[in-house]
């Protein structure tokens, strides 16, 4: 699996400028892979530290960092989801397990028009989560009328769908997105092939003038982010912007002379995991040193099939260390002798920061 993000937002509310910014600061991060999958796709590495230390102490020929998918999602406008604007044909590009950021445009400035007539941040939240819903909506009452044809055929099961999609239905009817119902694991079931674009986790991207990066967001944008069940980072595109034609190794003086601390690419793919619950383990050695992606909770064995099939299916037992262990001890060798690597099980439960070489036999 890997991370993905999809970005919406009004026109000119800078999403543009941050995804060329996240995607080129990204794609000039040492010789780390970087594809374009169509023009508004970009695959970054996500930023990690251990990934970098850990590369300084085996030097492999290959280090693969986790990527995270940035998807710049154009076209939303008030309506879109009654067919205005090109808004509805790219919604599909938000899949299930993609987090969404919401770019809401937060800097005054009288050459850029805005589509809604004035710089409010709020309301442009309540626009987009509208049009998400509205699109939500429609998923919702055509499965449910289809569904409900069928009721009487396959009685029992159908039954239970149509209980879930009729909730789904009044809750978005209400004016509240997916994200906030409680839903248990059966009820996610029944509506996972809908791919329900306000069920993903959000996260509200405050795009401000150069000169506010370091506010934090008003108590309004919070509050109204936390009515959706969303979080809140602040960003300068245009900073992101001027940060990405810099050499890597300027960026830090760049953000510090600004009082920044860290730039959004990091920012960014630190909430998106967050939100998605996801880890990061390792794989390190002398031919390679990699990161891989994991949703928490999952066990060694789901962190085998991660990587290859085979492991999982010849799956003996995993050794693991944490990281920061196996830095400091400066080798496997050292490791052991610490007793700082164990021996797991397939039931082990990853934990972020884990280095572990799985055993197999097939
Ligand atoms: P999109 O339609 O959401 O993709 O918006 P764009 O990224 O194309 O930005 C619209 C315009 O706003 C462009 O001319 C950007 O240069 C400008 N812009 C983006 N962020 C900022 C900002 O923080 N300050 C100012 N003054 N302009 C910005």
């Amino acid at each position: 699996m890997s991370l993905s993000v999809g970005i919406v937002g009004l026109p000119n509310a800078g999403k543009s400028t941050l995804f060329n910014a996240l995607t080129r600061a990204g794609a000039a991060v040492g010789n780390y892979p970087f594809t374009t999958i169509e023009p508004n796709t970009g695959m970054v590495p996500v930023p990690d530290t251990r990934l970098d230390r850990l590369a300084e102490l085996f030097h492999p020929p290959k280090v693969i960092p986790a990527m995270v998918t940035f998807t710049d999602i154009a076209g939303l406008v008030r309506g879109a989801s009654r067919g205005e604007g090109l808004g509805n044909k790219f919604l599909g590009h938000i899949r299930e397990g993609s987090a969404i950021a919401l770019v809401v445009r937060d800097f005054e400035d009288t050459d850029i028009t805005h589509v809604e007539g004035s710089v409010d941040p709020v309301r442009d939240i309540d626009v987009i989560e509208l049009e998400l819903q509205l699109a939500d909506l429609e998923t919702v009452t055509k499965r449910l009328e289809k569904v409900e044809k069928t009721v009487r055929l396959q009685k029992e099961k159908a039954t239970e769908t149509v209980a879930v999609l009729q909730r789904v239905r009044d809750h978005l009817d209400g004016g509240a997105p997916v994200r906030t119902m409680q839903l248990n694991a059966a009820e996610r079931a029944i509506l996972h092939d809908l791919w329900l674009l306000t069920a993903n986790p959000m996260v509200v991207v405050v795009n401000v003038a150069e000169g506010a990066a370091v506010a934090e967001p008003s108590a309004a944008v919070r509050g109204r982010a936390g009515q959706s069940g969303g979080d809140v980072v602040v960003i300068s595109a245009r900073i992101e912007a001027e940060l990405a034609e810099l050499e890597p190794a300027d960026r830090g003086a760049f953000l510090a002379d600004l009082g920044i601390a860290e730039p959004g690419l990091d920012l960014l793919a630190r909430h998106a995991y967050r939100l998605l619950d996801l880890i990061t383990f390792f794989t390190a050695g002398e031919k390679e040193v990699r990161a891989w992606q994991l949703r928490r909770g999952l066990t060694a064995l789901d962190a085998a099939a991660t990587i290859h099939t085979d492991f999982a299916k010849g799956f003996i037992r995993a050794e693991v260390s944490d990281a920061e262990d196996l830095l400091a001890a400066g080798s496997y060798n050292a490791l052991r002798e610490q007793g700082k690597q164990r021996l797991e099980g397939k039931d082990y439960l990853v934990k972020d920061g884990d280095v572990v070489h799985f055993r197999f036999n097939l």
